[in-house]
């Protein structure tokens, strides 16, 4: 009986074990997603608008629309597409 208990303890710890290396995984791929949008936005002059960053967030391969936003896009999206085309330019002042 001693046995069997360890035994399934073992098993539980073992399906923890995977479930934590499926989310370092995740946390990792966010981190360097995180970091690649840092630098985009970074990179960009702070005086371009609104709009251009979000056009330099979305050639980059991210969502600039609210349903996905800075999540990797993985092809073409309706609603960055419906946003980018409608937002009107605007200049933020510094
Ligand atoms: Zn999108």
């Amino acid at each position: 009986m001693l046995a069997e208990a360890i035994g399934e303890l073992e098993e539980k710890i073992r399906i923890m074990a995977e479930e934590l290396e499926t989310i370092r995984r995740y946390v990792e791929r966010l981190e360097q997603d995180n970091a690649s949008m840092e630098a985009i936005i970074r990179g960009k002059n702070l005086r371009t608008s609104g709009k251009a960053n979000l056009l330099a967030l979305f050639d980059a391969g991210f969502h600039v629309c609210s349903a996905h936003f800075g999540e990797t896009r993985d092809g073409d999206c309706l609603f960055c597409a419906s946003l980018l085309d409608k937002e009107p330019l605007r200049h933020e002042e510094e």
